[in-house]
């Protein structure tokens, strides 16, 4: 029996939402054997639900100059773009503190240029990643439309968007007549739009992570179902422990745990600043609207995106840690949003959801060794875009566990970077 302390198998991944599964993908090029452990099914957590974006070209970090002045506005609308319960306030603002110092003119231009080598690699390596898994039927490449409300919030874009072709960005600005050429039914008071051609969507998040899921299993990976309590090294190998008592061991380890990775860090000695910006949304049935792409209101936080399971209307950043019950009203109001963007949009139907996106204060995922042994490595904190990054993540992971040069300098996401 493999996975025994005499029988290790290579590599336990923790975690099987979009980054373990990929990463397990990826070690299994290295013909290395792998068990995903998860304490639910795969890809039941964060990556089941989101907008479905490849956005390899949202390469500037959240936490930039200006942000700070912009939150207070969104503060004010409780089921705005952004919100803090009062109840998580005091635990939210020490991430707060750095990710205002992550936002400083010098720090966001180490953070955008790690995000853009991120972002390259993510996109080479995501590109053949569904060619070899025979994915590429699941992946649009219609682009996106952001669209703004008059000529003063659109010129208030433009800096972002220069930053943006600074770093080989492809968009066209568009005036109404181009918004109408891309997306029928939009709001007249959409005046202006950018339209991001290279920007793609796979069909759905969910059945995405489950078929590439489906191809590690067919290359010999085996699932175990747990919750994992400690990931420790111990003598040649690393040990699981569960919370039932059981115990797993391997040769190496990833910790993937989303979200919840902070406290499995933790334990090995690794203080990672690791929140949650939680995210809502509801998916309406396929036919609620004829959407061509995906349409940003950049300026009311969410989107709207064309999946082949439905049309799903959301995003939004909650800053309430992993523990509080969901508030759907704000799944509601933007719904009803959405319903004033799109007058066509049929809202009945509707099925909520709300994720937990991992975000880290810089808006750089943590990509690095466990300070205490070399067989652990960690891969979490991609924040709004997990799902883009996920096949950048894969080959670096991969590098790291292989004792390779990695593909592209590790120190912007190493675990440490904030101690
Ligand atoms: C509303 C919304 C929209 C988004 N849109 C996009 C988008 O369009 N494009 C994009 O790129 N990204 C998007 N994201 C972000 C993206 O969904 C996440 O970054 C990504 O899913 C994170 O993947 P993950 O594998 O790290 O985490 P998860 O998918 O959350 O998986 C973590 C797994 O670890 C398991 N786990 C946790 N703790 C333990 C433990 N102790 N023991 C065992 N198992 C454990 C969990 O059960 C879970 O399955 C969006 C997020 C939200 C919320």
């Amino acid at each position: 029996m493999s996975g025994t302390k005499d029988n290790p198998v290579d590599v336990a991944v923790i975690g099987a939402g979009i980054i373990g599964i990929t990463a397990a993908y990826f070690l299994q090029d290295e013909k290395k054997s792998v068990v995903l452990v998860d304490r639910a099914g795969p890809a039941e957590a964060t990556s089941a639900g989101n907008a479905g974006a490849l956005a390899f070209t949202d390469v500037l970090p959240l936490a930039s100059p200006g942000i700070m002045r912009k939150a207070p506005f969104w503060l004010l609308d409780p089921l705005g773009p952004l919100s803090i319960p009062p109840a998580y306030a005091l635990k939210i603002a020490p991430w707060l503190r750095r990710f205002w110092e992550a936002s400083r003119p010098a720090a966001y231009a180490a953070s955008t240029r790690a995000q853009v080598a991120l972002m390259r690699i993510s996109r080479n390596e995501m590109t053949q990643l569904v060619d070899s898994a025979g994915l590429a039927h699941m992946v649009r490449s219609d682009g996106c439309l952001e669209v703004y409300e008059g000529a003063a919030q659109w010129q208030a874009s433009l800096p972002g968007w220069q930053a943006r072709q600074r770093e080989g960005i492809v968009f066209r600005h568009v005036e109404r007549d181009g918004i109408d050429a891309l997306q029928k039914g939009l709001s007249p008071r959409f005046t202006h739009g950018t339209f991001v051609p290279e920007w793609q969507n796979v069909s759905d998040p969910r059945d995405f992570a489950l078929a590439l899921y489906a191809r590690v299993a067919e290359r010999g990976a085996t699932f175990q179902r747990g919750l994992v309590e400690t990931v420790e090294p111990e003598g040649e190998t690393v040990v699981v422990r569960f919370a039932d008592g059981t115990t797993l061991h391997a040769k190496q380890a990833i910790i993937a745990a989303g979200a919840w990775s902070k406290p499995l860090a933790e334990k090995l000695g690794d203080d990672v600043p690791l929140e949650t910006e939680r995210g809502y949304n509801t998916t309406l049935p396929p036919g609620a609207f004829d959407l061509k792409r995906q349409i940003v209101f950049g300026g009311h936080g969410f989107v709207v995106s064309a999946l082949s399971t439905g049309i799903r209307v959301g995003g939004a950043v909650e800053l309430g840690g992993l523990d509080l019950p969901p508030n759907f009203k704000r799944s509601k109001a933007m719904l009803d949003k959405a319903k004033a963007f799109l007058p066509g949009l049929d809202t009945t139907g509707g099925q909520e959801w709300m994720g937990f996106r991992p975000s880290m204060p810089d808006s750089l995922p943590v990509i690095g060794r466990s300070k205490v042994s070399a067989r652990i490595a960690y891969a979490f904190g991609h924040g709004h875009l997990g799902l883009t990054q996920s096949a950048g993540t894969g080959r670096l992971v991969a590098d790291l566990l292989e004792r390779r040069m990695p593909a592209i300098p590790l120190e912007p996401f190493r675990p440490g970077r904030f101690s």
